[in-house]
């Protein structure tokens, strides 16, 4: 059995039930995620609009493509087609296009907030002020081709397992205040996407529900 696929077992076999993994297989050839799929993986996470087109048309149809990456509003309409979760929506602007673009195409997009909660200004995303005042003007009601299924969010790049925990917490804290107040209405309001390769334990602690795992099953990436 090739090493993915060991990877994939191991990791289903240590996942609670209630936690779905996202195979992060940015980077890597379309070989790689057959390996996975094999072995019954369906949902994979892409950071570039290209590589999801790219694959989604050599790979098999019931594959469930997760976008992770920063998502420029111009790549927005290549992108709907094939995407079935969109985690990395960082701007009310970047929501209103895809809105209008699901419109266009007659479809619903699920989505996560992204939120900002680590250290770093290099990372997007939105406070918590933003997410509640966009709710408060109605923004999301009136966004009808747009499903906002959760939150996502990424902790510093750091050693520091207690700086990841508290910013882990701060995006449960986030994630809860939403679901139990503007979003009490909203079933599909429901999914925690936090944890990568090395910082999944901790995440699952904090009430993942979507763990995105990439190196951990598919070796280092190398970026050409
Ligand atoms: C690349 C990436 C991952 C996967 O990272 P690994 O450390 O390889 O598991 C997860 N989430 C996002 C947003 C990423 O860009």
């Amino acid at each position: 059995m090739s090493v993915v696929a060991e990877q994939i077992i191991k990791l289903n076999e240590e996942l609670p039930a209630e936690v779905k993994l996202v195979a992060v297989s940015k980077y890597h050839p379309a070989e790689a995620i057959e390996q996975a799929y094999c072995v019954g993986q369906r949902i994979f996470g892409e950071s570039k609009v290209q590589e999801v087109v790219a694959k989604a048309q050599v790979l098999p149809k019931d594959i469930q493509w997760h976008f992770i990456g920063h998502l420029q509003r111009n790549k927005v309409k290549q992108l709907l087609p094939h995407v079935a979760l969109i985690h990395s929506v960082d701007s009310l602007r970047l929501l209103e296009t895809i809105n209008e673009e699901s419109q266009r195409i007659g479809k619903v997009t699920d989505i996560l907030l992204q939120l900002h909660v680590a250290q770093e200004e290099s990372k997007y995303g939105f406070t918590i002020e933003e997410c509640l005042s966009a709710a408060k003007s109605g923004f999301f009601d009136k966004s009808t081709n747009v499903r906002v299924v959760g939150v996502m969010g990424m902790a510093t790049f750091t050693d520091d397992t207690q700086q990841i925990e508290r910013e882990f917490g701060v995006v449960q804290y986030i994630f809860d205040k939403l679901k139990n107040g503007v979003f009490a209405d909203n079933p599909y309001f429901k999914e925690l996407s936090i944890g990568m390769s090395d910082d999944y334990q901790i995440a699952i602690s904090k009430g993942s529900t979507l763990v995105r795992i990439g190196s951990a099953i598919f070796g280092n990436r190398i970026y050409k």
